[in-house]
């Protein structure tokens, strides 16, 4: 898409683009471009943006990208880029926490041990922003963002906003189903408890360390690429099938962590979707398990 007739916005002072190159906003490094591309200054920019779109317009959220595959041909429609702008974080007493959905969820980690609050710990090894822990309900050693959340703030396609309490949600394993289509989530209240400052940010630090010890930390990927299945691991399933180390073009199955896959340097999003597809194929038919992926595959095709 390049600039049209139908793009004459005022008043915006975030920042607009065109044919943006997805590969630059995710964590594989892959994906076609975003045919509009809107990174607002704030949340009153973000209305502002909002109410000027068409009330049709294919909308993608994205936070930091940390677990999508965006295909090669790209996303249609606009890509709102929240991740930075809103990003206020409080504690409003009594373990009571807002935080704006564009912080990084390691930032909200952090900002509650030195807060004296514990049990957001887990969220510091998780990649992405909290617009993306509260959509995908991430969770790590144990801990799930729902399990903190007591009420979230979300915007409409026309701008608006509403707040919602957690039993409007269906919550589950790495899934969040909203009451209604065409809402994303702009921020959240979270319930910590109080505790020792000092004993949560030493829980970080080893958490943190036992991340690097077990995860490829030095190749583009998305962290798990399946959901792991009742009362098992996807990685030992896909370790027992000897697939540790496969490729497809440029994609690989990690050697330290099966369950990632990595793109060695020239991998496309399509020879990362092949690689999955092989996967999932090859564990149905030695263990007879279907794995569902937890990553999010969007877009089209090249
Ligand atoms: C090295 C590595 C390790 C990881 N470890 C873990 C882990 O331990 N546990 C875990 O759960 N995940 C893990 N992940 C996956 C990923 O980091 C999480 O799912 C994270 O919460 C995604 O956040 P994000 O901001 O990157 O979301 P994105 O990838 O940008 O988006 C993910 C999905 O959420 C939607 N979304 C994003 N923002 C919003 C919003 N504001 N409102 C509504 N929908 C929205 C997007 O449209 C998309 O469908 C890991 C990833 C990597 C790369």
């Amino acid at each position: 898409m390049s600039e049209n007739a139908q793009d004459r916005f005022v008043g915006l002072r975030g920042e607009l683009k065109y044919d943006e190159p997805m590969a630059r906003h995710t964590t594989w490094r892959v994906g076609g471009p975003a045919e509009r591309y809107y990174a607002p200054a704030d949340l009153d920019d973000l209305v502002v943006f909002l109410r000027q779109l068409p009330e049709h317009e294919p909308l993608f959220w994205l936070g930091l990208g940390s677990n999508i595959l965006v295909r090669d041909g790209g996303l249609r429609g606009t890509v709102i880029a929240y991740f930075g702008a809103l990003n206020d974080i409080s504690h409003l007493g009594n373990g009571l926490v807002k935080v704006g959905a564009g912080l990084a969820s390691a930032k909200v980690a952090r900002f509650c041990a030195k807060q004296g609050l514990v049990g957001a710990e887990f969220l510091c090894g998780i990649p992405g922003a909290m617009g993306g822990a509260l959509a995908m309900n991430a969770g790590a050693f144990g801990g799930e963002t729902w399990e903190l959340v007591k009420k979230v703030e979300v915007i409409r396609h026309n701008g608006e906003l509403i707040q919602r309490q957690t039993d409007n949600y269906k919550v589950a394993y790495r899934s969040v189903e909203a009451p209604l289509p065409g809402e994303w989530f702009v921020g959240a209240w979270l319930q910590l408890r109080e505790g020792n400052s000092e004993e949560a940010m030493m829980r970080i630090r080893a958490l943190l360390s036992r991340r690097s010890d077990t995860q490829p930390t030095q190749q583009p990927n998305a962290g798990s690429v399946f959901r792991n299945p009742a009362g098992d691991y996807a990685a030992r399933l896909i370790e027992a099938c000897g697939l540790k180390g496969k490729c497809v073009g440029g994609a690989c199955v990690s050697t330290k962590h099966a369950n990632f896959i990595v793109n060695t340097g020239n991998a496309s999003s399509l020879d990362v979707e092949k690689l999955i597809a092989k996967v999932a194929m090859t564990v149905k038919k030695k263990h007879g398990v279907e794995l569902l992926r937890e990553v999010q595959v969007v877009g089209v095709n090249a």
